[in-house]
C-alpha cells in the first residue's frame, strides 16, 4: 500500500507543476479512478487525503461503497451510463461525468432523492473522428445543455471527454484544445442562461500534463495511482 501514497504523492507533484507552467493560478482537482480495484486500495488513498474516486461500473461500485461507508468519499460516476441504471446512479452518486442523451438526464433527474443535494453533471463530448467513442457530437452540446435548464434535481457543471489515446504530446494537445473550446462556448452560453460552469473533465494518466495545458479542471487518473487493472 505504500506505492498507492507514493504514486498519490508524485501525481499531486505532477498536476501543481503542469500547472505552474500552464500559467495557471487556479486548482486542478485529481479523481482517482479506481475501476477494477479493491476497496482497501482506495481507503490507503483516502487515508493518503485523496476524496474524489471515479468509478465506471454501477454495481461494482454500490459494493465497493458499503465496504466504504465510513469514510466521506465524494463518488464521481464516469463509465457509460444503460438507461435500467440511472436510478441506481442517481442515488448512489455525487457526480456524472458521462452524460451524453437527453432521455439519460430526464431520467437521472426523475430519480435523484429529493433528501440529497442536485447531481452534479457533466456533458460527455465526443471530439475524436473515428465515431467509435460515446459522447455528444462535437457542435451538439449546446442543445443538450439548453435543456437543463428545466431539470431541478441536476446541476451542470461542464464538459467530459476521451480523445483517441496517443503518445504525441502535440497531438494530445490539440485533441483536448478541441474540447476546451466547445467548453468556453458553452461557458459564454450559459452566462445567458443561468447557469455556471466550472469544470473541464479532460486528461488520464498517460495525457494528464496535455489536458493540463489546456485547461483541465478535474483530470481522471487510474493505473498511475493504482497500478494496472486486474
Ligand atoms: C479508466 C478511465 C480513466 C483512467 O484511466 P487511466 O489510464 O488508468 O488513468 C479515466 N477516465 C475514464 C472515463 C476511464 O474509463
Amino acid at each position: 500500500m505504500s506505492t498507492i501514497v507514493d504514486s498519490l504523492q508524485a501525481i499531486q507533484a505532477s498536476i501543481v507543476a503542469a500547472t505552474v507552467s500552464a500559467n495557471r493560478t487556479d486548482k486542478v482537482h485529481l479523481l482517482a479512478v479506481s475501476k477494477a480495484q479493491p476497496s482497501d486500495k482506495l481507503r490507503a488513498a483516502y487515508l493518503a487525503g485523496q476524496r474524489q474516486f471515479g468509478e465506471n461500473y454501477v454495481q461494482e461500485a454500490i459494493s465497493k461503497q458499503a465496504e466504504l461507508n465510513d469514510l466521506a468519499i465524494e463518488w464521481h460516476f464516469i463509465g457509460p451510463i444503460q438507461s435500467n441504471k440511472t436510478a441506481l446512479i442517481a442515488q448512489h452518486f455525487d457526480w456524472v461525468h458521462s452524460v451524453d442523451r437527453l432521455k439519460i438526464a430526464q431520467r437521472l433527474n426523475e430519480a435523484r432523492p429529493e433528501n440529497l443535494p442536485p447531481l452534479n453533471v457533466c456533458i460527455q463530448i465526443n471530439s475524436s473522428e473515428e465515431g467509435s467513442k460515446s459522447g455528444v457530437d462535437i457542435g451538439l452540446q449546446s442543445m443538450l445543455a439548453k435543456e437543463f435548464s428545466s431539470m431541478q434535481n441536476l446541476k451542470l457543471r461542464g464538459v467530459m471527454a476521451i480523445p483517441a489515446p496517443t503518445q504525441d504530446f502535440a497531438k494530445q494537445r490539440a485533441q483536448f484544445k478541441i474540447v476546451a473550446d466547445a467548453y468556453k462556448n458553452l461557458q459564454q452560453q450559459g452566462f445567458e442562461q443561468g447557469f455556471k460552469l466550472d469544470t473541464l473533465s479532460i486528461g488520464m494518466s498517460d495525457d494528464y500534463v496535455a489536458a493540463i495545458q489546456e485547461g483541465a479542471t478535474i483530470v481522471r487518473i487510474g493505473s498511475a495511482i493504482f497500478g494496472l487493472r486486474t
